[in-house]
């Protein structure tokens, strides 16, 4: 598990991180999403020690990291692995020895090595690759060597710096399920940093959205998708478009697909005594879950506290559109268009 409680990171009078907390729970998956210039990297780099934080703590399994002498720190960043974005392996080294090199600088014996090499790579699905070089992979392949050297010390936490940017969707896909299996499998805290929402969606337990320096959202990712009114629900599942329809109201609905009974729509509208049209829908898998995300039109004479209430009472989070970010096309400017 990893703690990280007011951290900060200044440049000079520039400052970069500001006051971030976050934690991660062992065999948790957590991602950390934010505009270019956010200062991901520069968390990324706190976090495995690249970086000596101004201020602030970052403890894994309980030890602070940032409270070590410079020969413990040496120890103590073997519990952190990392995988970057282009796997920068040594070109002159074969997939192997690439993931030995951390065991060789650790001292561990060649017998062992030996063993571990195997092991790690056949984790990674790479034991056929053995003794190719880097220059004989490919970029899912050479990001799977990457992986499995970052796993080479046993690291309590692996640090994901843009593995998958870059990268084709399915061999990121590949690179997804591989994530997750050793979160599964391990017990492996993994901690991703990202700018691709899909990502979070496919794979994180918990989402931090970083900007300027700041946390400004985090939750678990089920949780932050049935937020109405937040900023990080719609950057990780954005609303279906609205058609214009001159006669109906759009409202947005959100729900936790497993929480919701399948005739949900059905009932609401005969509670609320009117007809209730769906304008837009998709169902998406969001971390362990499914989220449905819903357009409806209703008709606009309906009293809004009472359409959230009974949406409420069946699961489903509601907000009329026109309160939310996205606008409906107006139904007059649209027709205009037309004629
Ligand atoms: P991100 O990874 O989210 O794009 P970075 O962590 O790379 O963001 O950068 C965050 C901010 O910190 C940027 O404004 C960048 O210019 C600044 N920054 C990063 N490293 C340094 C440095 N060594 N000295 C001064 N400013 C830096």
């Amino acid at each position: 598990m990893i703690e990280i409680a007011g951290l900060a990171k200044s440049y000079g009078a520039t400052t970069v991180l500001d006051g971030i907390d976050l934690t991660v729970g062992e065999a948790q998956i957590a991602a950390v999403v934010g505009p270019s210039g956010a200062g991901k990297s520069t968390l990324a780099r706190c976090i495995n020690l690249l970086e000596r934080p101004t201020s602030g703590t970052i403890a894994v399994n309980g030890q602070d990291l940032t409270r070590l002498s410079r020969r413990d720190l040496r120890q103590a960043r073997r519990q952190i692995g990392t995988v970057f974005q282009s796997a920068n392996l040594l070109r002159r080294l074969t997939a192997a020895q690439n993931v030995a090199l951390p065991m060789r600088h650790a001292g561990v014996s060649d017998a062992e090595i030996r063993a571990r090499v195997a092991d790690l790579l056949d984790r990674v699905g790479m034991l056929h690759r053995a003794n190719h070089y880097p220059s004989q992979l490919s970029g899912g392949q050479r990001q799977r060597i990457g992986i499995a050297r970052g796993l080479a010390l046993q690291p309590a936490v692996l640090l994901s710096d843009e593995a998958t940017s870059g990268l084709d969707p399915d061999t990121t896909r590949s690179i997804l399920d591989l994530l997750t299996d050793l979160r599964d499998d391990l017990g492996v805290t993994i901690l991703v940093i990202t700018h691709e929402m899909d990502v979070v969606r496919a794979i994180a337990d918990v989402v931090a959205q970083l900007d300027h320096g700041r946390i400004i959202e985090q939750g678990p990712v089920a949780d932050v998708v049935r937020r109405s009114d937040s900023p990080l629900s719609r950057a990780l599942l954005p609303m279906p478009p609205v058609p214009a329809d001159a006669g109906l109201r759009p409202w947005s609905v959100r729900y936790q697909h497993e929480q919701v009974s399948p005739v949900w729509l059905a009932k609401a509208g005969r509670e609320l005594d009117t007809d209730i049209a769906v304008l837009a829908a998709l169902v998406e898998a969001a971390g362990e879950t499914r989220v449905g995300r819903l357009t409806l039109g209703l008709d606009p004479r309906l009293d809004d506290r009472r359409v959230i209430e009974v949406l409420a009472k069946h699961g489903v989070v509601a907000e009329p559109v026109d309160r939310a970010v996205l606008r409906p096309v107006p139904a007059a400017a649209h027709e205009e268009g037309v004629a």
